[in-house]
């Protein structure tokens, strides 16, 4: 509804609905992240990472649990194929395959073990990029206790012939990660020390080379104020859906912030889903809602 929306430019206002209210679909949660929706079962997964299990939602299901224990399972998306993809804190990159067996896809880097994978996403050309901060590393809340033993890296991955590359290395905490609508830029959320009295937090923007294996540029795109981003998705216009401190952000690909989803709980994560990726399902602390939107999800070219 109108309240739950703050117009800050006026193109704002065809990208909401005044009848949509923000809805809760589920609470009592650990802390919500990487929600990925499957259009061809109406169903989002969701990861309550401190509870080590993946929940289901579905309009006529309600809630339930997918997977439980999960790996501390973070972030998640699809590849081309339509298989899950997930992160999980104990250090991998899966592939959950049609039968439901999991693939590990990668699990070490110049031979040792990555840290805590956090977000993911796939390119057109099946590539899978994700940021392996340390996160699950520094806590037995999201994982557990242990040395990091690799930088916090940018990774490429190839399925095609198992190859892993690290794309940035000039991360304090890399985390949320969303291709333009053409896959020309990359932007990436820089979430910095996790126990740091001032962490370093802001989105990057990279320039994807020609050949679409590697990163340039890597500026600061933008800053979310109030709380920070640590993860987001593009809408077909281009626009970045980043969580905030108290909702959802819309940022114009020119860095200005356009307008809010007002939520009563920080944001971590947000997915477009439902009919025509116009729902947009937020990931708000220990709850989760949605709303429709008047936009749509960004397709892969
Ligand atoms: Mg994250």
């Amino acid at each position: 509804m109108a309240d739950d929306y703050e117009i800050i430019d006026k193109s704002f206002k065809r990208m909401v609905l005044p009848n949509a209210a923000l809805t809760k679909l589920g609470e009592g949660f650990g802390w919500l992240e990487g929600p990925v929706w499957f259009a061809d079962q109406q169903c989002l997964l969701v990861s309550d990472l401190p509870n080590d299990r993946v929940m289901r939602w579905s309009l006529s299901g309600g809630i339930s649990v997918f997977r439980e224990p999960s790996g501390f399972e973070n972030g998640h998306t699809r590849d081309m194929q339509g298989r899950l993809i997930s992160c999980s804190h104990g250090g991998r990159i899966t592939r959950t395959e049609v039968d439901g067996r999991i693939t590990v896809l990668a699990d070490r880097y110049d031979g040792k073990p990555l840290n805590s994978p956090n977000d993911v996403v796939v390119k057109s050309d099946g590539t899978i990029w994700f940021s392996d901060p340390p996160y699950g590393t520094n806590t037995d809340y999201e994982g557990g206790k242990r040395e990091a033993f690799l930088p916090a890296n940018l990774y490429r991955l190839d399925p095609a012939d198992g190859s892993l590359a690290v794309v940035a290395d000039d991360f304090e905490g890399p985390n949320g990660l969303a291709f333009s609508p053409d896959e020309s830029k990359l932007y990436v959320a820089e979430t910095g020390g996790q126990f740091d009295a001032e962490p370093t937090q802001y989105i990057r923007v990279f320039d994807v080379s020609a050949d679409g294996a590697r990163l340039g540029g890597g500026r600061k795109f933008h800053t979310v104020s109030p709380g920070n981003s640590d993860g987001f998705r593009v809408d077909e216009e281009g626009n970045v859906w980043t969580s905030a401190g108290d909702g959802v952000h819309c940022v114009s690909p020119s860095g200005d912030v356009l307008g809010k989803i007002k939520v009563p709980f920080t944001v971590a994560n947000v997915e477009f889903g439902g009919r025509n990726r116009a729902q947009l399902f937020i990931c708000a602390s220990h709850t989760l809602y949605a709303i429709y939107t008047n936009v749509r999800g960004a397709r892969r070219p």
